[in-house]
């Protein structure tokens, strides 16, 4: 399935008036109601791998707020590939995410937090599909039928789909600024920058202090990719009144919605560092709207 491109939308703050610098936004969350964002470019090539396989299902992983499984459901639905998720922790309260996911079709497992740990050992997996053999004999027949896509969309498939985001920035941005989970967006966006193009990413989760070697290591640019630690706001999803309060005034005054968990902490991190003047004069900033804001009442 091919997008439109998504639009380049220029916004102007009163805090910008006096910095020589042109900031934008690229409206990925605009492509799809839940296909949005970074998460769709995760799953393409994910799918494509999955329907070249032999394999009949895709299992994932996530929270009970992931935007991922979000994406996978929504893709399982339209793509008419059943779809397991495998949800972190055994607490059993419903939420508007879960809802959308069991109205996709999708079916879930909720393992404790400590076996959510061992998502990748082959032993724990094994496990898995045993269980899911059990649970939805409908859909599983043999081992042999899973396809994993690790939490996040977190693999090399992932990364290549976020190579694609680029296709959609001018050329004569100077610095292109995501929002880091996992850093896949960010390594896919950074490993396609021009020569004249910095990556930047705003890490959105406490002490992951090591995604700068991994990034390296998927094959983003050293000297063109940075990552700044301090606007995790406490961790993942922690917010302040502060970021509360700027996410709605930015939403306010451009139109452009924004939540505190990814975008917000992007958005805020970035009007900082421009108040600090680490931006050079007659830099183009473009921020990546990566989406995670749903109205779970939409059709699609
Ligand atoms: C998942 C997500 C991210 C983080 O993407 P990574 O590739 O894991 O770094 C950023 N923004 C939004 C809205 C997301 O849902």
């Amino acid at each position: 399935m091919q997008f439109p491109k998504a639009t380049v939308q220029k916004i102007e703050l009163k805090s910008l008036f006096d910095a020589d610098i042109e900031l934008s936004v690229l409206r990925e969350d605009l492509l799809h109601p839940f296909l949005s964002g970074n998460k769709w470019r995760k799953l393409k090539y994910n799918i494509e791998d999955f329907k070249n396989s032999k394999k009949k299902i895709i299992l994932s992983f996530g929270g009970k707020f992931s935007n991922h499984l979000v994406a996978c459901a929504a893709a399982g639905k339209m793509f008419q590939i059943p779809m397991i998720g495998i949800l972190r922790g055994e607490e059993q309260v419903m939420n508007p995410n879960l809802e959308f996911l069991n109205k996709c079709g999708m079916r879930t497992i909720s393992v404790s937090r400590e076996d959510y740990r061992k998502r990748n050992e082959e032993s724990f997996l094994d496990q898995l599909y045993a269980k899911c053999l059990q649970e939805f004999p409908d859909i599983a027949t043999h081992p042999d039928d899973f396809f994993i896509i690790p939490e996040g969309g977190s693999n090399h498939a992932g990364m290549k789909g976020c190579m694609e985001i680029m296709d959609d920035v001018p050329d004569n941005i100077s610095h292109i600024c995501v929002a880091s989970g996992t850093g896949t967006t960010l390594a896919g966006i950074a490993a396609s920058t021009k020569a004249n193009q910095e990556a930047i990413g705003i890490a959105v989760l406490h002490g992951e202090t090591w995604m700068k070697d991994s990034l390296i290591q998927k094959g983003a640019p050293p000297d063109r990719t940075s990552i700044f630690f301090d606007y995790h706001f406490g961790g993942y999803a922690k917010t302040s009144s502060e970021l509360g309060k700027f996410c709605l005034e930015f939403s306010n005054s451009t139109g452009i919605p924004i939540e505190p968990v990814y975008t917000g902490k992007l958005f805020y991190a970035i009007m900082d560092l421009i108040a600090k003047k680490h931006f050079p004069q007659g830099s183009k900033i473009c921020l990546l709207h990566s989406g995670g804001i749903f109205d779970f009442n939409k059709t699609f």
